[in-house]
């Protein structure tokens, strides 16, 4: 088998081995999340379409990549939009039709899991409107071929996001790692990611998916390259305030039960406050100034209180066990064996 294993080797020419042969002209596959995208779609695909054409062409990746465009149950023309590029170059794009809009989280990993299914070396995941700068992927092609499993697009400005929307962004990575979830800051799923880690990926089995949590619990050597988002390109954020909470919310509530932990907190606080009174009552029954029935009432609605939420936590830290072993996410993944 060793001497085998050699004469593969040294026909690869470097001997470096066939992982390293991975890294040379890797195919990369690019995965596009749509829903009701039809207005910018064709632009696009041409900007991506010249991006791609000029890194197979100077040798960076393999000429088997391509660009999968998963539409994400729009009720626009996206599909036939999809459909029509894909009559043009057969070769180059592709499309995946959700038969349902189950959200971008969603449609991101069946597009990733897709690529991963036709063989890609790496998978970069970027959004359909531009916002993202393209030119990070060249970067991106970089760290993959010197070696990282993931390398996370990371916004080093936000000139273009309202104020709103940066202020909000920027507490909500910081409430989510407060919570004891790891996440990259400034990141939004414009990432590559090795086949590798795809594979990490499809073990996670949750429903309710925040891939920007997922991700950077999966380990592996990653780095990080910086970019400036730009505006959307074309028609309008899919993103308004409504969903932007949900997300937030849902990006928490999947990686922390320490919201259930603030009960059970608040239920000592309101039996520290019931004892607190207790002391004040006796001492001013001792200097013989002690209001009638204040101190029965007052104490026993704190001490009943506090042993409420006291309990609810405890039953909550159960549940959120519970939740947690539901996910039946994988405990630990090898990387390698000696
Ligand atoms: N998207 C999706 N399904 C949805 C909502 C959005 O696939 O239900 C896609 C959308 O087409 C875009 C990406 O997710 O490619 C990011 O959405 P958007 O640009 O509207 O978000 P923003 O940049 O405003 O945060
Ligand atoms: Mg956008």
């Amino acid at each position: 088998t060793n001497t085998q294993k050699a004469g593969i080797t040294s026909a690869g020419g470097d001997g470096s081995g066939e992982r390293a042969d991975r890294r040379d002209q890797p195919v990369v596959y690019f995965v596009l999340p749509c829903y009701n995208e039809a207005e910018g779609l064709v632009h696009t695909a041409d900007v991506l379409a010249a991006k791609v054409a000029h890194l197979t062409e100077t040798g960076r990746i393999s000429k088997q990549s391509r660009i999968l465009f998963v539409d994400d149950g729009s009720k626009d023309d996206t599909w036939s939009i999809i459909r029509n590029l894909h009559e043009r170059d057969a070769h180059l794009f592709g499309g995946v039709k959700l038969s349902h809009n189950r959200g971008h989280q969603n449609a991101l990993l069946a597009g990733l899991m897709t690529a991963r299914a036709y063989g890609c070396d790496a998978a970069i995941s970027m959004d359909a409107d531009l916002q993202d700068d393209v030119n990070a992927v060249d970067e991106f092609i970089d760290g993959f071929c010197n070696g990282n499993e993931i390398v996370y697009g990371v916004r080093s400005a936000r000139k273009k996001d309202t104020w709103f929307k940066r202020t909000t962004a920027e507490a909500f990575y910081k409430v989510f790692e407060w919570m004891g979830a790891e996440t990259v800051p400034d990141h939004a799923d414009y990432r590559l990611m090795s086949r590798e880690t795809l594979d990490a990926l499809s073990e996670y089995h949750e429903v309710n998916l925040f891939l920007r949590g997922i991700v950077p619990t999966l380990g592996y050597q990653t780095s990080k390259v910086y970019y400036e988002r730009g505006e959307r390109e074309a028609g309008e954020s899919k993103y308004p305030l409504k969903k932007m909470i949900a997300f937030a919310i849902q990006g928490i509530t999947s990686f922390s039960t320490k919201p259930l932990s603030f009960v059970t907190g608040a239920g000592l606080l309101s039996i520290l406050v019931a004892i607190g009174m207790f002391v004040y009552v006796l001492v001013s029954l001792g200097f013989g100034h002690a209001i009638a029935g204040w101190g029965s009432m007052m104490i026993s609605i704190w001490l009943i209180g506090g042993l409420i939420m006291l309990s609810l936590g405890i039953v909550g830290e159960y549940v959120g066990k519970i939740y947690m072993e539901s996910k039946h996410r994988p405990r630990y993944r090898i990387e390698t064996t000696l």
